[in-house]
């Protein structure tokens, strides 16, 4: 056992680089029956603007409660779902459910927000994505422009001609394209000026170390600017302390994502905090401040 345990740290942690252990071959006749057995969620987790904190949009993020293993982070089940082909299932899913959550989201909030839903290597290739991404928009009635598809560098230069025809699809939905994790995944700069993308996404591991890492200063503010002269948005992930939102937003990122301004939360919790008319003052925001500016 201890043995195993090892092993499967390896594979939390660096997926690429060792082949499946015999935890991970339990793991995966686990997700089988998870699925029957109904045992995935989706947890949400607010995109604030960075002035305001007003909650502009969610991400949905996957969940695995296991009867026995409790939560199952999704670093270690995502990989095994793309390599059995489950995620097609699962992201379908996905998708779908979270369309129609947004609705009830924003009839909580009485204002339009949009869902953010992270797209796997394995789905975006697959020939049934677009219908996947029509049923999604047909069943729950969501119009496109408030759907945000995020995809990593790496899903778009496994074929990029293929991208291309795909990511035009997509914008024909009027879904906007978001690069997840940008600037960790081998790629070139020339995708941004030939793809329809409309959000870059910041990876936390930029974040982190701000305001004291003057490498990831410069990294975030030559994104900043990229993002600026080519008309994108920018969403800084994992921000957590207010050090790292004043940095941020002083330096122009009008959006952020981190435990700072809200956890992935299930559903209710979410409605609830939409509810709470003072949302952003919980979350520390400081009007008073902000107009100084
Ligand atoms: P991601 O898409 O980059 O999602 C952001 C991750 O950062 C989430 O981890 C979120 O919980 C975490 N996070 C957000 N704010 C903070 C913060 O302030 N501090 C820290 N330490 N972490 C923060 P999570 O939920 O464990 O998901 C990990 C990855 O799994 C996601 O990264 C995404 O690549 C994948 N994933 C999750 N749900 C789905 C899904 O439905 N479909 C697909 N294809 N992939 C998913
Ligand atoms: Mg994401
Ligand atoms: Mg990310
Ligand atoms: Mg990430």
């Amino acid at each position: 056992r201890a043995k195993h345990t090892g092993k499967a740290r390896t594979v939390v942690y660096s997926p690429r680089h060792a082949g499946p252990t015999e935890h991970d071959i339990s793991l995966e006749a686990a997700m089988f029956q998870a699925v029957r057995e109904g045992e995935f969620m989706l947890h949400y987790q607010p995109i604030v603007a960075a002035g305001t904190r007003e909650i502009e949009g969610f991400e949905t993020l996957m969940r695995w409660k296991h009867p026995t293993l409790g939560m199952v982070p999704p670093a270690r089940f995502i990989p095994i779902a793309e390599n059995n082909g489950l995620i097609n299932l699962l992201g379908a899913w996905a998708l779908k459910a979270a369309c129609v959550q947004l609705r009830q989201f924003q009839e909580a909030a009485g204002r339009p927000l949009y869902m953010s839903v992270n797209i796997s290597p394995r789905q975006f290739r697959s020939d049934k994505f677009l219908d996947v991404l029509d049923d999604a928009i047909a069943f729950s009635g969501l119009p496109g422009e408030q759907l945000v598809l995020e995809i990593t560098e790496g899903t778009l230069m496994i074929d990029p001609v293929h991208a291309e025809s795909i990511l035009g699809k997509m914008v024909e939905r009027r879904a906007r394209i978001a690069i997840d994790d940008f600037g960790t995944g081998y790629s070139s700069l020339a995708y941004l000026k030939n793809f329809p993308i409309s959000v870059l996404k910041i990876d936390r591991a930029f974040i982190r170390d701000l305001p004291g890492s003057e490498k990831d200063g410069a990294i975030c503010n030559a994104v900043l600017d990229l993002a600026r002269h080519l008309s994108l948005s920018v969403v800084a992930e994992g921000i957590e302390t207010e050090e790292q939102m004043q940095y941020m937003r002083e330096r122009g990122c009008r959006y952020v994502q981190g435990y700072l301004t809200g956890k992935p939360m299930a559903a209710n919790v979410a409605i609830a905090a939409l509810k709470e008319r003072h949302y952003a003052e919980l979350m520390g925001a400081n009007p008073g401040r902000e107009q100084a500016q």
